[in-house]
Parts: structure tokens; sequence; C-alpha cells
């Protein structure tokens, strides 16, 4: 997943990623992410003039844990890619840190290695708080237990942080 910068761009070199990248490692401190991958990365790059294409997709299968019961959810999520890479120009370093293009990613360097990329890109997406269902009952606050499974003997009632606060509000009033 390397590419010479300069020659893929001067021979507008066009090339297809088809791989399987091991991310396990990324993700090993995790709790919420109970299995991951591999990676399915299947890019095509083109040198333009000036700058590289990157394009395609990312795809994986993994199981995170619920948002709300811990149980393992199966997911299978695609992730768009398009980005553009350009080769960082001296200019960049300091003084037109302001006018840089949001839209282009510099490459510091004659290699531009895309590995670090796919990795940041799937960290960036990864689905935000998962549900083994929309309708999950989550665990129960008191006393832990997976209310899906099962109802607990906690009372139920609950009081509105809201309500007790203005419940203070009102003590001295009366
Ligand atoms: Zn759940
Ligand atoms: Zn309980």
């Amino acid at each position: 997943m390397q590419f010479h910068v300069q020659e893929t761009m001067s021979k507008g070199i066009k090339a297809k990623i088809d791989e399987n990248l091991d991310v396990s490692a990324l993700f090993k401190d995790r709790s919420d992410v109970i299995s991951s991958g591999p990676l399915h990365v299947s890019l095509q790059v083109t040198g333009n003039e000036g700058s590289i294409t990157v394009e395609g997709e990312l795809t994986i299968d993994w199981e995170l844990a619920c948002s709300r019961c811990l149980d393992p959810v199966k997911l299978h999520t695609t992730i768009p890619v398009f980005d553009q890479f350009k080769p960082a120009s001296d200019e960049d370093d300091e003084e037109t840190e302001e006018v840089k293009d949001d839209d282009v990613i510099a490459v510091t360097g004659d290699r531009l290695d895309l590995k670090p990329y796919v990795e940041e890109v799937l960290q960036l997406f990864m689905p935000f708080a998962p549900l083994c269902s929309k309708d999950c009952k989550g665990l129960c606050q008191n006393c832990g237990q997976n209310l899906n499974e099962q109802k607990c003997g906690c009372s139920t009632e609950k009081i509105d942080p809201r309500m007790a606060v203005l419940k203070d509000l009102f003590k001295d009033e009366q």
C-alpha cells in the first residue's frame, strides 16, 4: 500500500488495491470492540498532475459492544473513501498555514503509505453508540442486570435530577 509520490504523479500511474488488513491491534485496548476484521481495502489510486486521488471503500465485519447492554452486536460497516493527496510544499510549513486546502491531504516525504491512512479513516468512521436492537432496555443502573433478559427487583421509581433541583429551590420559600 505504498506509493512513490513523484513517480505516481508524473507517470499517471493507476493502481488497484484489493487486500485484507489485520486491524485487531488497533482496537486491542478497547473493551467496546469485541472482535474486528479483517478490514477489506478496495481502493483505486490514480496519479494526476500534482496530486494523487484515492477512492473506493473500506468494509469490515466486526462485533462491537451494545452501548446500552454491552452484548456483542455483529455489524457490517462500509466506509466510502475519496481523498486527494498532494506533496507537502515548503511554504505549507509555517506562514501559509491558514490558506491550506482542507480537502487535500499533504504528504511529507517521497512515499505515500496508505496503511496509516485507512487505519485512521476506519477509527474515525467507527459506528457511534451501536445497539443490539433499537429498543434495547440496557442494564439496570442499580444492580447491573441485563433488562433484556429479565427484570430485576430494583425500584423503578426515579427522581428526575432537574425536578430534584426545583424541589430544593422551593424548599426555602415554604
Ligand atoms: Zn443492547
Ligand atoms: Zn436492578
